[in-house]
């Protein structure tokens, strides 16, 4: 499809964070290959460093003519040298946030390679950053990087505090069932029978001055109102009701995913190899042992359980070693990634390691869109962070949920009773229930077999959406002509 002949130059400054960064950059990458724009990509200095430390040099320098990188100081302390930050301190960025919005506007104005603030374009899910465009008068769009059921959920909590649900009346409700048995029914755009489980974790709080819950109430407003258009990370026959119900509130929205398949389409004719196999790489804060790639390639098809919790998850001890020990009694084989800034790694009982060798991989960071495209990978035990569950969804890889925080309770909620291509493993499994649902997943009983061709139903849908044609492939283009193109 030809470019407008004037375009915008976009800069893209995702909320510095990789469940974030990866998806950012993938669009960045898809809308600079193939509809030619000039794109900035902005990191905060932290991650630069951490880029820099990971992938050597090489990682910030240009990758294609009109796209580059640039960097604002966020004060956060520089990552150390042996890679052990691989997760953020999420408070510690929120409060350097105000200072980056800053740094960010003295950036746009300053800087020589960038054109006027009137002739870019601003793509963020960072609504400082928003805001901070809107001051000097940079035309922006918001990219949400996680579900459309998510974010409903999230505009929703104003709902929930006005029928008295939140904040919950002590932290016994935490405790007595109450979070399963209090039910939600008749919100536009959520399926019926949401469980308060099943809204983001910060609606659970005693709090009424909750300040995440004020944070998050106040994050759905900007994006409501401060950007000219919604881009989602997702797919219209995914979350059509979602997608449906946030037109009514939102500004124009373009569901845009899965971003990994429409980069398998996106060559140029310079360089006709497929973006795809570039942009989760070069977004990678860590350093990623392909090592498991050959240990994959030694397993049967469908035979090996990958058991990955993102980039911020971490399990406390004692839920490390019932993984560890479910893991262990279920009797399949499993790649296991423990980052390495989850210091409880080192507490896996010696026992565990001596009675799983062989068959099981522990690995620090792994290229987790290429484990989940494996043949031998038959399930995912998840956090349910959104970029994982779109990456096994594109790979046709039935889940294991078990939601941590924020948006995954309602991406586990979706994928278990909306999509049917996982089951609950709950938020404190025991081993025993982690083994079971491993057993089941993986078995070749009923449940199994109906996950995995739901799975196999959702990779082709998927795949639909994302060719020439489908309805994200033409959604991006819409995004190009009727958000875009306007704006020169
Ligand atoms: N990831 C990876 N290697 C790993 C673990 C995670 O490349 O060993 C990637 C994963 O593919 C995904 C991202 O890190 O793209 C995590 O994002 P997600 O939204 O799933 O979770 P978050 O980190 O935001 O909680």
């Amino acid at each position: 499809m030809a470019a407008p002949a004037k375009k915008p130059h976009l800069v893209f400054f995702p909320f510095p964070a990789q469940g974030h960064i990866t998806p950012a950059f993938q669009l960045a990458t898809l809308l600079h290959r193939r509809h030619g724009f000039d794109v900035t990509f902005v990191h905060t200095e932290h991650n630069r460093r951490r880029l820099l430390r990971a992938r050597g040099p090489g990682a910030l320098a240009d990758p294609a003519p009109g796209f580059r990188f640039a960097a604002v100081p966020d004060g956060l302390p520089p990552a150390s040298d042996d890679d052990e930050d691989a997760a953020q301190d999420m408070a510690a960025l929120h409060f350097a946030l105000p200072t980056v919005a800053t740094r960010f506007k003295r950036l746009v104005l300053s800087d020589d390679e960038l054109p006027a603030a009137a002739s870019c374009c601003l793509v963020s899910d960072v609504d400082p950053i928003l805001r901070a465009a809107e001051e000097i008068g940079m035309p922006r769009v918001t990219f949400w990087i996680t579900s459309a059921s998510s974010f409903m959920a999230m505009q929703q909590c104003r709902h929930l505090v006005a029928k008295g649900l939140v904040p919950l009346k002590d932290a016994e409700q935490l405790r007595n069932g109450y979070l399963d048995s209090t039910v939600v029914d008749g919100l536009p755009g959520l399926p019926k029978g949401m469980r308060l489980r099943d809204f983001p974790s910060f609606i659970r709080t005693t709090d009424p001055e909750d300040a995440v819950v004020a944070l998050t109430l106040n994050t759905m407003e900007c994006h409501r109102t401060i950007p000219s258009a919604v881009i989602f990370h997702t797919f219209d026959e995914l979350e059509s009701h979602a997608i449906t119900a946030m037109s009514d509130i939102l500004p124009p929205i373009y569901a845009v995913g899965p971003l990994p398949l429409l980069l398998r389409h996106a060559t140029t004719a310079g360089d006709p190899a497929p973006a795809a196999d570039t942009s989760a790489a070069r977004s990678s804060l860590s350093r990623e042992d392909r090592a498991c790639l050959d240990w994959l390639d030694g397993k049967r098809p469908n035979s090996v359980v990958f058991a990955s919790f993102g980039s911020i998850v971490k399990l406390s001890g004692e839920q490390l070693a019932e993984l560890a020990w479910g893991l262990a009694g279920s009797g399949h084989e499993f790649l296991w990634v423990i980052r390495t800034d989850n210091q409880q790694a080192a507490a896996l009982p010696p026992e565990f390691m001596a009675e799983t060798a062989g068959r099981g991989f522990v690995t620090s960071w792994c290229p987790q869109e290429a484990v989940l495209r494996h043949v031998a990978v038959g399930a995912f035990l998840t956090h349910c962070g959104w970029n994982s569950m779109l990456e096994s969804l594109c790979a046709g890889v039935p889940m294991l949920c078990w939601p941590f925080a924020a948006d995954q309770q309602t991406n586990s909620r979706m994928a278990c009773t909306e999509w049917r291509v996982g089951v609950e493993v709950g938020e404190d499994p025991t081993r025993e229930e982690v083994a079971a649902a491993i057993r089941e997943v993986m078995g070749g009983g009923e449940r199994g077999q109906e996950l995995r061709r739901a799975a196999a139903e959702w990779k082709e849908k998927a795949a639909l959406a994302a060719r020439p044609g489908g309805s994200s492939w033409v959604n991006l283009e819409r995004v190009v002509n009727e958000v875009f193109a306007p704006l020169m």
